[in-house]
């Protein structure tokens, strides 16, 4: 039976040169980077899949990068203004989050300077990468001498209007399982981190490499959200969304392979090789070339 396209919940789009402030050890960009040269056609595709996202009722723009996009600030700068065009003429998305490590949020003059500029642009969100809500641990995760404070963070970005979200990570080691989940989730809140989403660190075509927890880690946390928490609702393509003593903890896969028998993507992606796909796996998801 063929299976028509309703939805297409969002959009992902690669930024930048792949140039990264930090040394991660499980780096999830590196096998991009080849590919990262911003051209004028990855410009017109990321304003044709917002468009074509918009259009089929889609609400979120991510962007990201093979490498941290605030190391290349005016690439950022860019990429939204192509969103405020968009915006300008319709294809308005309610949440338009830039994905970060964080370390140049930390940075109070680099804040005023950029971030007033990105929220007249659109951006509603930082979603910053959590590997631990220790500093120091934090730091090592990310192979630097220091993090800054997340308290830093949240204030300098929140004074320009624009949301902090965290990206808790689901790694072994780290957060793994039920208690180690609920130990940080419990902490950012404290901190004052009201959205937090997570999935487990993988390969990028979604299997499992040494990095990801156990299965039954996993569990234990999808266990602890449903004693503690109350489901608001379920993703199409797995995990939900739980109100948590009215924080939001959102729990999903980090890539899902496309469908084609499903009626709705997951979102669009906008590399950097001239082609959007209809998700990170990109064998039989082809959208623009
Ligand atoms: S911060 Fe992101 S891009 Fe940079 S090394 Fe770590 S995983 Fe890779």
């Amino acid at each position: 039976m063929m299976v028509c396209i309703e939805k297409i919940y969002s959009v992902s789009a690669l930024i930048g040169s792949g140039a990264c402030n930090a040394n991660c050890d499980f780096c999830a960009g590196k096998y991009l980077r080849p590919d990262a040269v911003q051209s004028l056609q990855n410009e017109r595709n990321l304003e044709s899949a917002i468009k074509l996202s918009a259009r089929y009722g889609g609400w979120s723009l991510s962007l990201t990068g093979s490498g941290e996009p605030t190391v290349e600030p005016e690439v950022v700068t860019r990429a939204l203004e192509i969103y405020d065009k968009c915006a300008q003429e319709g294809a308005y998305f309610p949440n338009v989050n830039l994905f970060t490590n964080g370390i140049r949020f930390g940075d109070r003059e680099f804040v005023d300077e950029y971030v007033p500029r990105w929220r007249e642009l659109g951006l509603t969100n930082i979603a910053l990468s959590i590997h631990d809500v220790d500093r120091q641990k934090q730091a090592k995760a990310y192979n630097v001498k220091d993090y800054p404070a997340y308290e830093d963070i949240r204030d300098n970005v929140r004074k320009h209007g624009v949301g902090v979200r965290g990206t808790l990570l689901l790694r072994r080691g780290g957060v793994e399982n039920g208690k180690t989940y609920a130990n940080s989730v419990n902490k950012l809140i404290d901190i004052g981190f009201n959205n937090i989403t997570s999935w487990s660190v993988g390969n990028p075509d979604g299997s499992r490499n040494e990095f990801t927890p156990s299965s039954l880690g996993l569990i234990g946390i999808k266990w602890w959200l449903f004693r503690n928490a109350k489901l608001c609702h379920g993703h199409s393509w797995g995990g939900g969304v739980y109100d948590y003593k009215g924080n939001i903890l959102r729990i999903t896969d980090y890539v899902t392979k496309h469908n084609p028998k499903k009626d709705f993507v997951r979102q669009l992606v906008v590399f950097q090789d001239e082609s959007v796909d209809y998700s990170w796996i990109r064998e039989g998801a082809k959208c623009m070339k």
